[in-house]
């Protein structure tokens, strides 16, 4: 095992050079046009595509590159700084795809991970219904055995990428039992796309990141072969919550993008606005506000760097991936307010890039779960090792 470092490798400079220059000049001047329209990012997820740097966890054997946790946040974290709509956009292949790369038989992973190498292609996680988010053990999804089939009737809401997905990873109850606990009841199906009966519902006009396309899923008797069960009946739950675990670092990576992006601006206004004869960047309230944001965006790259390299050692990182993202919600969301206050009246107006970034990042301290869901597991991890200490 090696030592933890927040020193990247060559091969690792490399590679973020390629996503920081992409994001630069293809990412960054795009964004606003995205923002307006809502337009999903087509043309960019291609070039992505051809580049090779999305579809981070695919192992070799299926075609994938397999760059491993940490590149993968790497990546999202000079995506997000371009825009994190995009950013999202892309980063939700990983979420789809991860409770297949965990659980999936060499069968699926063949034919469900090896077809998003040969073309862009996107899916999605589909878990949330409009009854149960945090509480994902109260959902009411229903899939019942019929022959080989399995029949799926229910709604799904809140899907990132859920007008443009051609599989998705759905999770639904095959126990009718309602006193069953989730790790016996619910399961983990592929389901494609075409299948009759899944119908995508509008896209949702969101606060923020709006090149990123979410969607409710209607489930009208869709029948899904048996051949798509993930490990089997009950496993779901597990895999479903053990794919946070793996895609929280990439969130958190790309809300710091967000954040250095607004530090960045905010830094760069700061010394071309004159107010009482000085750039505003020499009044030590400025100042103040720019060193806050810089320690705090150091501190939760950090963050992500621990918990996405405890994952490449193998190890569980359920605890460091909780801070992670709670920690680079919270200061994205800070620094895009401070970055807003350092613009003044500027910074609430459309023509500049702030409002942007206040609006996207809110959505951070909301999905995978929230602000509050990550402190519930943050200290029942810690409460966990407390218990195994002898004080
Ligand atoms: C833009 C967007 C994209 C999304 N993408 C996806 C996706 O791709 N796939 C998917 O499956 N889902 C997705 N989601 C859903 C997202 O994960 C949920 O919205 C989120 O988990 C919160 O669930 P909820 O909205 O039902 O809020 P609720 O669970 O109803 O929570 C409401 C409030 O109560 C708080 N709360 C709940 N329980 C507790 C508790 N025990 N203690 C303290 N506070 C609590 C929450 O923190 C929150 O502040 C997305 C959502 C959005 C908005």
């Amino acid at each position: 095992m090696n030592d933890f470092s927040s020193e990247l490798t060559p091969e690792q400079l490399k590679v973020q050079q390629l996503a920081r220059q992409f994001s630069r000049s293809e990412i960054l001047p795009a964004a606003a046009h995205h923002d307006k329209t809502g337009e999903y990012p087509w043309e960019i997820i291609k070039k992505v595509h051809a580049l090779g740097l999305m579809n981070h966890h695919i192992a070799e054997e299926y075609g994938g590159s397999d760059v491993g946790s940490f590149e993968s946040a790497m990546i999202m974290e000079e995506f997000g700084y371009g825009c994190t709509g995009i950013s999202t956009a892309i980063d939700c292949n990983n979420l789809g795809q991860i409770p297949v790369v965990l659980a999936g038989n060499h069968e699926q992973k063949k034919k469900y991970l090896g077809r998003m190498i040969d073309e862009p292609l996107m899916c999605a996680y589909c878990v949330t219904e409009p009854g149960a988010g945090s509480d994902v053990a109260s959902i009411q999804t229903k899939a019942e055995k019929k022959g080989d089939d399995y029949v799926l009737n229910g709604q799904k809401m809140w899907i990132t990428n859920g007008g443009h997905a051609n599989w998705y990873f759905v999770l639904a109850r095959t126990n009718p039992d309602p006193k069953a606990p989730p790790h016996q009841s619910l399961t983990g199906f592929i389901v494609d796309r075409h299948t009759p009966g899944l119908t995508p519902g509008r896209k949702e006009i969101n606060l923020g990141q709006r090149a990123s396309d979410t969607r409710g899923i209607t489930f009208e008797d869709v029948l899904v072969p048996k051949e798509n069960v993930l490990i089997g009946e009950g496993a779901g739950f597990k895999i479903a919550m053990g794919a946070f675990d793996r895609t929280r670092p990439t969130v958190a990576s790309g809300a710091v993008g967000l954040a250095q992006r607004a530090l960045d601006e905010a830094t760069q206004y700061a010394t071309r606005r004159y107010t009482f004869g000085v750039p505003i960047v020499k009044h030590q309230l400025i100042m103040g506000m720019l060193a806050e944001m810089a320690m705090n965006i150091e501190l939760s790259r950090l963050a992500w760097m621990r918990a996405a390299w405890e994952t490449d050692q193998r190890r569980r990182n359920t605890y460091y991936a909780s801070i992670a993202k709670a920690m680079a919600a919270d200061v994205a969301n800070k620094c895009a307010t401070d970055a807003l206050q350092i613009f003044g009246g500027n910074g609430y107006n459309t023509e500049y890039p702030i409002e942007k970034l206040m609006r996207d990042a809110k959505i951070y301290q909301i999905f995978e779960g929230t602000a509050q869901i990550q402190r519930l597991i943050i200290a029942r991890e810690l409460t966990a090792r407390f218990a195994n200490l002898s004080l």
